[in-house]
């Protein structure tokens, strides 16, 4: 990628050169915000600090799903409706988000923060799988939906869970119809999603 040009303040280098590393941002886009940050009001920057540092102080995994929560359960764990005898397998936060929005799915999720991928040096005690199998200890889940991505990382996650779970006795599906391999789960579409949901397939 073109390099911007280098500012004459070290200060505005730094946030540019910090803010390129951020995922999607090229060097031009970067150098776009900081000069925006800096034309802004120290009110308007100090919010944004704030909002940093925020999201890293004041959230935590749920102690049982392992997803993003303010407090010690996350927002569906710590809801009584939802069926506890399903649980539906993620790689991460953004995608259980995408699956509710479909709101064709009632059952509760788990939260595996990554994939096993041999390639990048990620293996199965990289990711959230003991906290997952922990859950499977008390007898009342019947079912295991993986929905993790459809890509080779995707289906080597969920083919490890499935030879790891099925001689539990528990009933291992996973998202199939409707889903393009390669496709990611937090860019497909609700009827797609949905669609993959309901013609999950035991696995
Ligand atoms: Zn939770």
């Amino acid at each position: 990628m073109k390099e911007a040009p280098k500012s004459t303040a070290a200060a505005v280098n730094h946030l540019t050169d910090v803010l390129s590393r951020l995922p999607g941002i090229g060097p031009k886009s970067a150098q776009r915000l900081a000069y925006h940050l800096l034309k802004a009001s120290e009110e308007q920057v100090r919010e944004l600090s704030d909002a940093l540092v925020a999201v890293k102080q004041k959230t935590r995994r749920c102690r049982v799903c392992c997803n993003i929560a303010d407090g010690d359960l996350c927002l569906i764990c710590g809801n009584p409706v939802r069926d506890r005898s399903r649980i539906c397998v993620v790689e991460q936060p953004q995608d259980m988000l995408t699956l509710e929005h479909t709101r064709v799915y009632k059952g509760v999720y788990h939260v595996l923060h990554g994939n096993i991928s041999p390639a990048e040096g990620v293996g199965s005690d990289d990711i959230c799988i003991r906290e997952l199998m922990a859950r499977l200890d008390g007898g009342d889940v019947t079912e295991i939906i993986l929905a993790t991505n459809a890509n080779v990382e995707g289906e080597t996650t969920a083919m490890y869970l499935q030879r790891l779970i099925s001689p539990l006795g528990v009933k291992v599906t996973r998202l199939a119809r409707g889903l393009p391999f390669g496709g990611e789960i937090e860019y497909a579409d609700d009827v797609t999603l949905s669609r993959a949901m309901e013609n999950r397939q035991e696995f």
